[in-house]
């Protein structure tokens, strides 16, 4: 029987278990990942990477050549009785933007995600599936169904939504299924539709989507096609199967004739559930990721609400490792990212209940309403907004509310700063992502500042920088970023930092 000592033990390489992984190894945490599968993933999955979780992969160095090998058609054009009647535009995000959403297939993501992982000297312990764990005062032992045993301070369940490492914390998920069969094929087809972005067809069966795919090495033939079928069986289907059923489904419910499918690469049957774990830790146990909530494909929350909680977690985790920080940081996890997953459920329930639902009422409203309303300019920005989680903060987190500098202005802390351009304090030239995911940054309104960075630097240990913003900013008080680019405090008294700071590290507030 083989033991090993880890600070953290990542179960699942995952997109949530691998961007952990990364950002905890860029602040210098020592890492193993387990995941019970032989190998990486080859099926697409997730085909969407929204802007937030394309700059959390910018800053942790993974983001690679994914905007170059994906498609940013960023627009949907919903039909009524087989004609466009509305196009809603994605790609309005707003300033402070640097990253669009990208359509690119999960596996690409985790491909990057890996990649990154393995030149931060990190591999994936593949077949290793966890089967028991029991944790004390000082760790957690873990077993694989190997026999194997590990020990290490931390374990975190990126396990997906039938996460072994919540079943064995006794964590409850409760929830409930929201709809019947949905089948999704991705279809190599010739198809004379508009490949700029995606397509939805509302129907008295159920909706039908398609979305268009890029694979390296291919011509543009590659298509999402995903269909609401309730009456169909819950038995396992053949991928001929689901493709015959497309043939059919297609016609139907576009009106459109002229779709030839030649193969697919990828087929699946799902239902729609929408859960959400009790808690996000058991002591020297956490869940990240869809081991803690999951919720419908809709509107492509999933990845960019896993990889978001494992930024957010990562920079907690390494200061409590290097013992900068009481365990009462750790808390602030859950209360920082459960309100989150919260609204996430209700939203993708929402939208899910109006394509799905069959009721005289849902009918109306989708062919009279709701066309309308999406045609509407603000409405497009406030739908990319809210799909991107750019728009995240945690002002109400308990590391934020009572911060008294500069309430009423934004950004407030708990904010999210977007990619600015700064400067290191020789001049040279930078921006602020690319210092981010390996640490924090203190960003000044100009070089002469009086700000006590030594005192941050002993608060905070190597993992802080300076930088100075562009005069272009018009910034005017000292600025302390999080790793995961969340403003954690603005002011023009640095002395101020100092005393909030020590306080948030030892109490996990910020205001005794
Ligand atoms: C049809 C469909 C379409 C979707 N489309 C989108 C989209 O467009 N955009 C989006 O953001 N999201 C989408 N999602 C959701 C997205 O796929 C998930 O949210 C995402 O995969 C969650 O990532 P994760 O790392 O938390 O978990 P997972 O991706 O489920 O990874 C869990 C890992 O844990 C491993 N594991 C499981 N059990 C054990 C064990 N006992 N021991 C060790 N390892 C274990 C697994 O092998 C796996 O590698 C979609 C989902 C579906 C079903």
């Amino acid at each position: 029987m083989n033991s090993a000592e880890t600070d953290v033990l990542v179960v699942g390489a995952g997109p949530t278990g691998l961007v952990l992984a990364c950002a905890l190894r860029l602040q210098g945490v020592a890492v193993r990942v387990v995941d019970a599968a032989s190998g990486p993933a080859t099926t697409s999955r997730a085909n969407i990477l929204h802007a937030r979780g394309a700059e959390v992969l910018e800053r942790i160095g993974a983001l690679g050549d994914l905007p170059q090998r994906s498609l940013t058609a960023l627009t949907i054009t919903q039909y009524l009785d087989g004609k466009p009647a509305v196009t809603v535009r994605f790609g309005d995000l707003g300033p402070g933007t640097t990253r669009p959403a990208l359509y690119a297939s999960q596996a690409d993501v985790e491909a990057q995600l890996r990649r990154r992982l393995g030149e931060l000297g990190t591999d994936i312990e593949w077949n290793s599936a966890i089967s028991g764990s029991e944790q004390n005062d000082s760790g957690v032992t873990t077993t694989l169904t190997s026999g194997d045993t590990l020990r290490c301070r931390w374990m975190v369940g990126c396990d997906g939504a039938h996460s072994a490492v919540r079943k064995l914390a006794g964590i409850a998920f409760p929830g409930a299924r929201l709809t019947e069969r949905f089948l999704l094929a991705d279809v190599y087809a010739e198809w004379p539709v508009d490949r700029s972005g995606g397509h939805g067809w509302p129907h008295r069966d159920g909706p039908l989507f398609a979305v268009p795919m890029r694979e390296a090495g291919r011509p543009d033939d590659l298509w999402r096609l995903m269909a609401y079928d309730p009456t169909g069986s819950d038995d396992a289907q053949s991928t001929e199967q689901i493709v015959d059923r497309f043939r059919q489904l297609v016609p139907e419910r576009t009106g459109r004739t002229d779709i030839r499918i030649t193969d697919a690469s990828w087929t699946s049957v799902f239902h729609v559930h929408r859960r959400l774990a009790d808690t996000y830790r058991d002591r020297r146990v956490f869940l990240a990721g869809d081991a803690a909530h999951i919720h419908s494909p809709l509107g492509g929350q999933g990845i960019v609400t896993g990889i978001g909680d494992a930024e957010n977690l990562a920079w907690k985790l390494a200061l409590v490792i290097e013992g900068r920080a009481t365990t009462a940081l750790l808390d602030t996890y859950e209360a920082e990212r459960r309100p989150l997953a919260t609204d996430v459920l209700r939203n993708t329930t929402t939208a899910t209940r109006l394509q799905v639902g069959d009721s005289p009422f849902l009918r109306f409203l989708r062919r009279r309403l709701l066309v309308p309303i999406a045609a509407i300019p603000a409405v497009q920005r406030r739908a990319s907004r809210v799909a991107s989680q750019l728009w995240v903060t945690y002002r109400q987190g308990p590391l934020s509310r009572g911060i008294r500098s500069h309430l009423g202005r934004p950004p407030r802390p708990g904010d999210r700063i977007p990619n600015l351009p700064s400067r290191h304090l020789d001049g040279s030239r930078t921006d602020l992502y690319s210092q981010l995911g390996k640490g924090w940054v203190l960003l000044l309104p100009s070089h002469g500042d009086a700000v006590p960075f030594t005192a941050i630097g002993a608060l905070l240990g190597h993992n802080v920088i300076a930088l100075v913003s562009e005069p272009t900013t018009e910034q005017r008080d000292v600025r302390l970023i999080r790793p995961d680019a969340h403003l954690a405090w603005r002011g023009t008294e640095p002395r101020r930092l100092t005393r909030w700071l020590e306080h948030a590290l030892q109490c996990g507030t910020a205001t005794p």
